[in-house]
């Protein structure tokens, strides 16, 4: 995949929505027995709820996890209007986020109850009548981040006052070392999930994010959140999940330039060429989410082949050593592929010293065009 056109206002995300319903495909069959909910929070990781959330309603997924009620309210306008009446579920992993519960209810938002805290708020709306909200309860097993921990459980017993107010649709936690299920911190976790929600009042269960998702069945329960594995990115430290990627990040040639030995490339002298080189000027930097810890390191794909990254990275700008590259090759205006089909999104990451989630959230929010490659039933966009 590369961009259409030879019109280029700097770097191009395209987004592969057959990939999409692959890796959907892929997550639905590894879990036959769970309800697969997708995580789209981060504005889908960056990739855009516009076009991803619409996709993945067309393939079936009617359950959609975002941070804050806000993201779930611009979910909900992605979506046709009689969504909520065809099964759409919209869960908000930061629970009630200072909103009232009743509001929330009443814009069909089911909040994961974040700790006691939230449970005395609600309990302060007792005196309301009405028919119990219908809430998630996050259980703090382990990574000590949001929910009930063992000294809360008598909050939320079957007897407990939250019920006259509420009405639990789903328990949840979420696993420390989520990349690696095996570990005994995680085995511990699970077992503490499965100790508490036997004496609780009777819910969907879910533990399982993308990289449990391949981890085998004991880790799947009622409800699967997969956000990363939609997207193709690798979370697992065991498992190679056949997964396609999503987001196909390409930048521009800018200029191709031949310079001598001794030329400084970039501000500050980052880097000096130790014979003569063929330097290629890319536009793609930092202000578009590109991480400083690609000065002078990682390679970016050209014409089909690797070229490594020289000198700095600046606001709009790097540049790549094409020495290797037969003259004429390498042209002002040709793409250059960041990440996507050639070059794995972990590839560049690993390079830059993070995770593949986060370059993925840097640079694919501040891409300044997105194009979207579908992937029947899916219509595609104009460009
Ligand atoms: C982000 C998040 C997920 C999704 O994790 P992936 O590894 O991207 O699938 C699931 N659950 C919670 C609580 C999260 O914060």
């Amino acid at each position: 995949m590369t961009p259409p056109d030879a019109a280029h206002d700097g770097p191009c995300l395209l987004l592969d929505l057959q990939a999409l319903a692959d890796n959907w495909r892929t997550v639905c069959a590894a879990c036959p027995a769970s309800r697969v909910g997708a995580v789209v929070k981060g504005d889908a990781y960056g990739l855009g709820v516009a076009q991803i959330v619409p996709t993945l309603w067309e393939l079936g997924c009617r359950d959609f996890w975002l941070a804050t009620a806000d993201e779930a309210l611009r979910v909900r306008a992605c979506l046709p209007g009689d969504a909520p009446a065809c099964g759409l579920r919209l869960w908000l992993l930061d629970g009630l986020g200072g909103h009232d519960a009743r509001d929330l209810a009443g814009e069909g938002l089911i909040p994961a109850l974040a700790g006691p805290h939230e449970a005395a708020l609600l309990g302060g709306a007792s005196s309301c009548a009405g028919a119990p909200l219908p809430v998630a309860v996050h259980l703090d097993t382990g990574l000590s981040r949001l929910g009930f921990g063992a000294r809360d459980l008598a909050l939320l017993q079957p007897r407990a006052e939250l019920w006259r107010v509420a009405r639990p649709l789903l328990w949840l936690t979420h696993l420390g070392r989520f990349h690696d299920p095996e570990a005994p911190q995680c085995l511990h976790q699970r077992e503490l999930f499965l100790r508490w929600t036997a004496q609780l009042p009777p819910a969907a269960r879910s533990i399982a994010t993308s990289s449990s998702v391949f981890a085998g069945p004991g880790w799947h329960f009622d409800h699967v959140r997969a956000g990363s594995a939609l997207w193709g990115v690798p979370t697992s430290v065991r498992v190679q999940a056949p997964l396609r990627p999503v987001a196909h990040l390409h930048a521009p040639v800018l200029r191709v330039a031949e310079v001598e030995a001794g030329t400084e490339i970039g501000y500050a002298g980052n880097h000096v060429t130790d014979r003569a080189r063929r330097i290629a000027t890319i536009a793609l930097g930092y202000g578009d989410g590109l991480p400083f810890g690609l000065v002078n390191r990682g390679q970016l794909i050209v014409a089909g082949r690797s070229a490594s990254i020289v000198g700095g990275v600046a606001m709009g700008m790097l540049a790549l050593d094409v020495s290797d590259f037969a003259l004429g090759e390498v042209r002002p205006g040709q793409w250059v592929e960041v990440y996507g089909a050639r070059q794995p999104l972990a590839t560049l990451a690993a390079a830059a010293g993070v995770a593949p989630n986060v370059l993925l959230m840097l640079t694919s929010r501040l891409a300044r065009r997105r194009v979207a490659r579908a992937a029947a039933p899916v219509a595609e966009p104009a460009l």
